[in-house]
């Protein structure tokens, strides 16, 4: 079992503010909100990258999506939008190797995003 931060967050070990969990996948806030809304959907199995996938996991990928959608909802963020985000190793600004989808919303949001 991996030890990534982003695991003992989901473990309970580092302290976050936690918006969903549940056997497989946790959703909490990021510590540097880049917009009003900001949060983390990751799967407790820490899969380095998107590139770590495989097809066994399409039912947990597709899972971290429709937790997103679910965790927009009850921040109040559905109908006025929102973006999801997984940044993939350097070029994508990657710098925690767990995989975790950003849930950005609350503001416009520029595209392309630079
Ligand atoms: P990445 O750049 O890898 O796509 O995104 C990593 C994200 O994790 C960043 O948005 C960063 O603010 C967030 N982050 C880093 N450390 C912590 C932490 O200890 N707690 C929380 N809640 N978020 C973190």
């Amino acid at each position: 079992m991996s030890d990534t931060l982003f695991s003992k967050i989901a473990a309970g070990e580092i302290p976050a503010d936690i918006l969903y969990a549940d056997a497989e996948v946790v959703a909490f806030r990021d510590i540097s909100p880049q917009a009003p809304v900001h949060f983390l959907v990751i799967p407790r199995q820490p899969l380095p990258t998107l590139n770590a996938a495989l097809p066994e996991h399409a039912a947990l990928l597709g899972k971290l999506l429709l937790v997103a959608a679910q965790v927009a909802a009850q921040e109040g963020i559905a109908a006025s939008g929102y973006r999801t985000v997984i940044n993939c190793n350097a070029d994508a600004g990657q710098t925690f190797f767990h995989l975790h989808l950003h849930v950005l919303g609350g503001r416009a949001l520029n595209w392309p995003p630079g």
